[in-house]
Order: C-alpha cells, then sequence, then structure tokens
C-alpha cells in the first residue's frame, strides 16, 4: 500500500539538488511513499496515482524534526525550583540529584509511562526521531534499566552515567568514575548507541570526561558530550580532540573552541530551552554558523532546565535570540539533529530516506518562527504512516 501526499504548496527537502536554496524547496509539490520510505519527490502535476491520498492542502512540508538531545527517563517534578529561579536564585546544576533520587524510587511503569506520554507529546509536535539518555539512574541497576526503557522507544539511546556524581560519592568522585568506566559500562553499553558526559564544573573535569568517554568508545559506543554550558571550559575541545558527533550546548565558548568545531566532523548542538528555562544568556549561533560550524538545535528535554518537547519552540527561540535565519533553524531542527546522530536516512526528503515529515498549518516554513507559540503541526508522517 502506498501514499501521496499531494497538493503541497512548498515542500522542505534539505537537499540542495532536489530544489531551491539550502534548503531544496520544491514549490506546488508530491510526494510519494512506499513500505516507509521515500520513493518519489516531484512536481505534483506529474505524481502518479497512489492506494492513498494524503490532500496537504496547499501547506508546507518539512522533513520531521530530529531531537538529538532529551532525557526522557526520570521521575519527579523541578516547578518549585522552576519558580524560584524565575524570583531570583542561580541555576547550579545541582538539582539534578533530586531528579535521581526519585528515578531510583520508581517503578519501572512509572519510569515507562513518562517516557510514554513525553514521546507521544513530542510526535504530536512534529518530533519523528529523539535521542534519549540515561543519567538519572546513577547506579549500575538503574543506569541499565534507563536505557532498557529508553530503548523500547528509540534506536538513539544514550549512556549518561556521568551526569553528575551521585550523593554517595560525593567525597571519592575517582571511586565512580571507575564505577562508570568498569561494571556499569559494561552493563549499560548494550543497550545504548551512544556515550555522553557531563564535561563542566561541580560534575566531570576534562581527565575524568576523557577517561569516560575513550573507554565508551573502545566499547563500540559513539561519542557525544554535554560541553561549555554554564561556563568556559574544556569541553567542546575534548569532543573534537574525540571525534564526537556533538557538543552540546555550546554556550561559553572562547575562539580557539570555535575553531576547533569549525575544523571537524562535530556539530554544536545547541539547546535554548535550557537558556530559557534557567534565564541565561543564549549560544552565539550566528558566530558558529559564520565560521562554517554545522548546528543542531534540540529541546534537551528535562526536569530541571528545560522542560519542554517543542522543537518549534526551540527554532522560535533560536531565531529571536540566537540570530540565526528561520531557514537555517529548521535545517538545525531537522537536518542538523541528523546529522548530531550521524544518519543519512532522517532530516532530509530524498528517494531512499525515511518518510518522516510534517505537514504544518501553515503556508511556508517561515512561520514556524513567525507564529511561535502556535500549534502549526497538522500531520506528522512517521515511518510514511500520517498521526491522523
Ligand atoms: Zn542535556
Amino acid at each position: 500500500m502506498n501514499l501521496l501526499i499531494d497538493n503541497i504548496g512548498e515542500l522542505v527537502t534539505n537537499d540542495p539538488a532536489l530544489g531551491r536554496g539550502p534548503l531544496g524547496i520544491v514549490q506546488r509539490a508530491a510526494v510519494l511513499v512506499e513500505e516507509g520510505q521515500i520513493a518519489w519527490i516531484g512536481r505534483a502535476a506529474y505524481a502518479q496515482p497512489a492506494d492513498r491520498r494524503l490532500d496537504a492542502e496547499g501547506a508546507a512540508v518539512i522533513p520531521g524534526f530530529v531531537d538529538s538531545h532529551a532525557h526522557l527517563v526520570f521521575a519527579g517534578d523541578r516547578a518549585p525550583e522552576f519558580a524560584a529561579r524565575m524570583a531570583g536564585e542561580a541555576y547550579t546544576g545541582g538539582g539534578i540529584r533530586t531528579t535521581v533520587a526519585a528515578t531510583r524510587a520508581a517503578s519501572d511503569d512509572d519510569l515507562r509511562a513518562t517516557v510514554e506520554r513525553l514521546r507521544r507529546e513530542a510526535l504530536r509536535q512534529g518530533t519523528t526521531t529523539i535521542e534519549i539518555k540515561s543519567g538519572y539512574g546513577l547506579s549500575v541497576a538503574d543506569e541499565v534499566r534507563s536505557l532498557r526503557i529508553a530503548r523500547e522507544f528509540t534506536e538513539e539511546t544514550t549512556f549518561l552515567g556521568a551526569h553528575v556524581v551521585p550523593p554517595e560519592y560525593t567525597d571519592r568522585p575517582d571511586d565512580y568514575v571507575g564505577l562508570v568506566c568498569g561494571p556499569m559500562l559494561r552493563s549499560a553499553a548494550p543497550h545504548a548507541r551512544w556515550i555522553d558526559v557531563f564535561c563542566e564544573r561541580g560534575a566531570f573535569d576534562a581527565d575524568h570526561s576523557r577517561a569516560i568517554l575513550t573507554v565508551g568508545q573502545a566499547a563500540g559506543l559513539g561519542v557525544r558530550v554535554h560541553a561549555n554550558q554554564l561556563g568556559p571550559g574544556p569541553g567542546v575541545r575534548l569532543a573534537v580532540e574525540l571525534g564526537a558527533a556533538s557538543a552540546d550546548h555550546c554556550t561559553h565558548l572562547d575562539d580557539s573552541d570555535v575553531d576547533a568545531l569549525a575544523g571537524s566532523s562535530t556539530v554544536a548542538t545547541l539547546l535554548p530551552g535550557a537558556e530559557f528555562s534557567t534565564r541565561s544568556a543564549y549560544p552565539d549561533a550566528r558566530r558558529l554558523l559564520d565560521a562554517r560550524v554545522a548546528v543542531a538545535l534540540a529541546t534537551d528535554c528535562n526536569p530541571g532546565s528545560s522542560y519542554t518537547t517543542s522543537m518549534p519552540f526551540c527554532i522560535a527561540l533560536a531565531v529571536r535570540e540566537m540570530g540565526m535565519t528561520p531557514a537555517e533553524a529548521v535545517w538545525a531542527a531537522t537536518a542538523g539533529g541528523a546529522r548530531a546522530l550521524r544518519r543519512t536516512d532522517i532530516g532530509v526528503l530524498r528517494p531512499g530516506a525515511r518518510a518522516d515529515m510534517v505537514v504544518l498549518d501553515a503556508p511556508s516554513h517561515l512561520h514556524l518562527a513567525y507564529r511561535p507559540g502556535v500549534p502549526l503541526v497538522r500531520h506528522t508522517v512517521h515511518n510514511g504512516v500520517p498521526s491522523r
């Protein structure tokens, strides 16, 4: 059974060979989907009939959002902490331990229900691929069950045993790093595609981060790094040194960090929901783009510093606050996220790619930034199946 998405006013393919500009835009387009993949793209006038037809009614269609950074396996709620911050308290990352305690105390079913709820919420807003990290268990058993549950919802799972040093190891962080590099990694690796470290003052320093990421790499995991979020530091340069797929946050960068990223295959993943929710200065996307660094946008969805699953919200922030054009932000939220996950089958609409796309309730991709806070996702098509 095939599906024709017809009467598309503006199709964003992200393939410059298929259409106009860096977004590869095709006007008055149609897309033929077969067995979860794109079989044909072209002018609607040349489309052949299919078993099923979805009429886009002249609206814009874009690739499904690729959210390459999310922490969905957790329990509890930190709304009071958010309110305190908005009343003037500073964000230190210390609240992560609150979520660790709640997550350890939760049942598998409770954790699974939260991931399922947030995954559905993201899908409704056009997210067709989502990366999910562990990192609120911080014991061998709790990290493994976090990854097992994440795996039920995505193939892009990330082992983040090095999120913070848990309370029982506060006075002996070297022992915790030993646990992460040894028994925890051995048990977690079969359930993960990636390894990640929160490389930041108060979390893990450069030596500990390098040790953890290096053994993760040797175990076959790809590398991602939480880098330079709360202040300047070694995270970005370490990510580039290790050939990481992505350095995430990149809020506090010096010229050598930007140069390192520019000469590398490491994507700078910017997470403006975190700056929004901690009332902090945003990363300078313009500086990175002008240096020809590949930029991705992601939500960083987590209960402490960015409790949103909305990629359109991140696009609007990136355009308004970070110097990105609407086209750059849409690319970063789709193709950029795919590149940050080293995927070539998503984030782009071309024959052979996965049929993941969003039919907008708008005539143009520009509306995602132009009409902030408005639900503009009419249909999410995931693996060739329209949501409704
Ligand atoms: Zn994060």
